[in-house]
């Protein structure tokens, strides 16, 4: 039976991956880059079966707790005056599936608590892989080497693990065209639970949204542009950039770009697709935006690395730890879920963010036009979402001991 697994990254896919694993007998170790849990990011949806998932963490009532409830997106002008709205009623009435909303940062603590008997590593990651038949050596950025049974890929979008053990990133992760930054600013005015946006030429989005403290907000830059060349690591290198492109765009975006330079949370990204055709390489398998990932467009990327966390744990212990079975049926029970929920939505990009003023106001036309009578119907019919193309096995967990707290309140 497998017992050891590394798992690299410490943001959701990670830690639901730990929790599991811990339930289910395995002894999980996290090796996480950042010198500490990454509080930032908006807010994220749990949706459809990932509820279920986190129903089964125990997780619940802490997310409920947690959970915001925003009214909508508005469409704003340069002078701040509403250009179109796209309120959630609208779609919620039509008995789309209930999503729940909660900061990215307040799921990741929740992770974070639920796995604190879980061992992690701050401010390392790996740099070598060595795979043999009884294991893999890893060696760490710190010098520290160690053997494993199995390693995951928890690493997000520009996944180490998977460069390591699969090859190159450019040939798994497709730049869409466009890059977006989140940080925390102090409100420049009270957003009433609103998500406003201010789409301005160029396809650039200054964006706010609801904190659960009223004096701060959510801000976010996006804008298109073809793949940059920018050292990932370098904050103030991005925040400069931002700086360059945003300054002077009317509404609130100097407030918010000064916001920016002092934030702690900030977070900066291209906007891309990430595409594996096989999830695992011997030892090695990829959990989450590492393996599969839609974008922010397509905008599933929490629910799927939960399930994908839960499924994986479950094959690993259905199998007795036998990754070879594991990790194909992991991919199979998967796969059609993965692509259906990376799908991008009509028009992807150049539709959100439009280059030019006539194209803002043509998406504003629109929005205006798809919310109002009789339309707004049709509207709530699309929206009305498919079921998710998976099947959610009951692994009963047989020998694992529970992890924090809300493990406990599960049993
Ligand atoms: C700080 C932050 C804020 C985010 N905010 C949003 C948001 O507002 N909206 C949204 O839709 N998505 C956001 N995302 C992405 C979102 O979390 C993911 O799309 C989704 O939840 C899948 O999670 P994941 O665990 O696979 O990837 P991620 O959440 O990206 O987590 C990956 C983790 O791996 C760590 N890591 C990276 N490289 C290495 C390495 N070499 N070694 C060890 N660890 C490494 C990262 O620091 C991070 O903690 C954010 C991600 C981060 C890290």
């Amino acid at each position: 039976m497998t017992k050891t697994v590394l798992i690299s990254g410490g943001g959701i896919a990670g830690p639901a991956l730990a929790y599991w694993l811990r339930r289910h007998g395995f002894t999980p170790t996290i090796v996480e880059i950042a010198p500490a849990p990454r509080p930032g990011g908006q807010t994220i949806d749990i949706r459809g079966i990932s509820k279920v998932v986190v129903e089964r963490m125990g997780l619940m009532p802490a997310i409920k707790e947690a959970q915001l409830h925003e009214r909508g997106l508005e469409y704003v002008r340069a002078n701040g005056r509403r250009a179109a709205a796209m309120p959630v009623e609208l779609l919620d009435g039509a008995g789309a599936v209930a999503e729940i909303e909660i900061l990215r940062g307040d799921l990741a603590s929740i992770l974070q608590q639920a796995t604190t008997g879980v061992a992690y590593l701050y401010g390392d990651s790996i740099s070598a892989l060595d795979q043999d038949a009884q294991g893999v050596l890893v060696t760490f950025t710190s010098g520290l080497q160690r053997r494993f049974d199995l390693v995951v890929g928890a690493d997000g979008v520009h996944s180490k693990t998977r460069r390591l053990a699969f090859g190159p990133e450019e040939q798994f992760v497709q730049h869409l065209g466009g890059y977006t930054s989140y940080f925390t600013v102090e409100t420049p005015e009270p957003l009433d639970h609103w998500m406003r946006i201010h789409s301005a030429r160029g396809g650039r989005w200054v964006g706010l949204r609801p904190d659960h403290d009223p004096r701060y907000a959510k801000a976010l830059l996006s804008f298109r542009a073809p793949l940059l060349s920018y050292d990932r690591r370098d904050v103030e290198a991005q925040k400069a950039l931002l700086t360059e492109r945003f300054t002077g765009l009317g509404w609130h975006t100097d407030h918010i770009l000064a916001g920016m330079r002092a934030a702690n949370d900030f977070y900066f990204d291209t906007i891309s697709r990430v595409v594996v055709p096989e999830w695992s390489r011997g030892r090695v398998v990829l959990v989450g935006d590492a393996g599969y990932c839609g974008s922010p467009l397509a905008g599933h990327g929490t629910a799927l690395s939960l399930v994908g966390a839960y499924v994986l744990a479950g094959e690993l212990a259905a199998a007795e730890g036998d990754h070879v079975r594991a990790f194909p049926s992991y991919q199979k029970i998967m796969q059609a879920y993965v692509e259906q929920r990376m799908e991008l939505p009509p028009g992807g990009i150049k539709m959100a963010m439009p280059m030019t003023s006539l194209g803002i106001r043509l998406r504003d036309t629109s929005t205006r036009l798809m919310t109002s009578r009789p339309f707004a119907g049709l509207l709530a019919k699309l929206a009305v979402g498919q079921p998710d193309k998976i099947e959610l096995k009951d692994y009963s967990v047989k020998r694992g001991d529970p992890v924090g707290v809300a493990a406990e309140e599960a049993e």
